[in-house]
């Protein structure tokens, strides 16, 4: 099996594949259905060192590496990818980034409570007017004493009315274009920081995505993160990462539709015989599995890869644009093999075709994956 995995990156795939089947597989159709943010599993995963692996332990984290981190992060999604999505947001956009650009003291004062889940965090960059061109957003910084007060408005904001710790990206110097942008670690919890009505999305029906206002909101000197101007590389530098894990994310949300379909073809019957007995089943399944067995090894190679050190800007992205639209056809065979029944909210393929679509939009869409593998070769 390629990479190798270490007897601790086992234990822990196994550790999260034993709680995800135990402990969120049951729950998680009543969830979807309700809309209930899973406040207690959350409150589980970060007992287990899984909303912080790659922090230190030192710092409270789980003390993994980053393979770990995705393997766990694919079991978890294999039976809920709305739980998925807040641990992967936790680990690879409030953790990576305050790990990667913090101070000592940003770190002892933001990773504790964030790694541990005593408090959840986000990333707050995109804006109603600001998606994939992030460098054209509006959300002003502005001096005030011992501090900043942000002004703006920032959309899709997951984990938003849930988490207190938001990574966000403002502009510090509106004449500076680009290196006008700044990072800063913004505490929710106040008054400045408006919360929206959670999104009615298609999917990842119970994790909360809300649009944020701000007025006034206050960010002391402390709380600035990385360099002024810094902000696009810090928003920017773990993108990499985050790109991997949303791959991970799909590749669970895939095999399970996978599993559901070799399941109902063998038990499903039509013209006197299983329906995984006719070609094009048949046909479907197969390449269903090398879609699923390529884009594993993709992203497997580039988690090893940044694991190592080494740059992975091109098998990141190309991790996550072969896997996100792989896992999306894949449901929609999932469904179709499904028959009728694949469109009813009682089998679970229904779900997965809702909740995946998403993969290949958030974290860098499959046309800006495009512009970054293109980009890399011709560079
Ligand atoms: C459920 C969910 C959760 C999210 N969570 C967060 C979060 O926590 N924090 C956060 O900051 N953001 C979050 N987002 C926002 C997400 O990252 C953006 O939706 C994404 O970056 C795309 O931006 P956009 O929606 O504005 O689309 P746009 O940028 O308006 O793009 C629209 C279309 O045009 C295409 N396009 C744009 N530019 C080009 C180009 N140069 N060439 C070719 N095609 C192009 C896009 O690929 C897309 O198909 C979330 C989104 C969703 C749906």
């Amino acid at each position: 099996m390629f990479p190798q995995f270490t007897e601790d990156q086992i234990a822990i795939r196994d550790a999260a594949r034993a709680f995800a089947l135990a402990e969120i597989d049951p729950g998680a159709a009543a969830r979807d259905a309700s809309g209930e943010f899973p406040r207690e599993i959350l409150k589980k995963l970060g007992e287990m060192g899984f909303l912080g692996m790659t922090v230190p332990e030192a710092l409270g984290g789980g003390g993994s590496d980053f393979l770990s981190y995705i393997l766990a992060l694919e079991q978890i999604a294999y039976t809920d990818a709305s739980v998925a999505v807040t641990m992967s947001v936790n680990n690879s956009v409030a953790c990576a980034p305050i790990l990667a650009f913090g101070t000592q003291e940003q770190k002892e004062q933001y990773l504790r409570p964030l790694a541990s889940g005593e408090a959840l965090g986000g990333f707050m960059l995109t804006e109603p007017d600001a998606g994939s061109d992030a460098a054209a957003l509006k959300t002003r910084a502005t001096r005030t004493t011992g501090g900043w007060r942000l002004n703006g408005a920032k959309a899709w904001i997951t984990n938003g009315g849930e988490g207190r710790y938001f990574v966000i990206m403002a502009r510090s110097d509106p004449d500076k274009g680009k290196k006008g942008i700044s990072a800063f670690i913004l505490d929710a919890d106040q008054p400045g920081v408006l919360m929206g009505r959670p999104e009615d999305k298609m999917g990842l029906r119970s994790s909360k995505t809300v649009m944020v206002t701000l007025e006034e909101a206050f960010v002391p000197e402390g709380a600035l993160l990385g360099k002024l101007g810094d902000g696009l590389k810090v928003a920017f530098g773990g993108l990499d990462g985050g790109r991997i894990g949303i791959a991970a994310q799909a590749l669970g949300i895939a095999q399970r539709a996978m599993d559901e379909s070799v399941s109902y073809a063998k038990s499903r019957r039509s013209f006197g015989k299983a329906i995984g007995e006719h070609q094009m089943i048949q046909t479907y399944l197969a390449e269903m599995e090398s879609h699923l067995q390529a884009a594993r090894l993709l992203v497997y190679r580039a988690a090893a890869m940044k694991e190592a050190g080494k740059t992975c800007t091109l098998e990141a992205a190309t991790a996550k644009l072969f896997t996100t639209e792989s896992a999306v056809w894949i449901c929609d065979r999932a469904v179709q093999i499904h028959g009728g029944y694949g469109y009813s909210h009682e089998y679970l393929v229904e779900r997965l075709y809702r909740d995946v679509r998403v993969t290949t939009i958030y974290e860098g869409t499959s046309e800006i994956q495009r512009m970054v593998i293109a980009r890399e070769l011709l560079k």
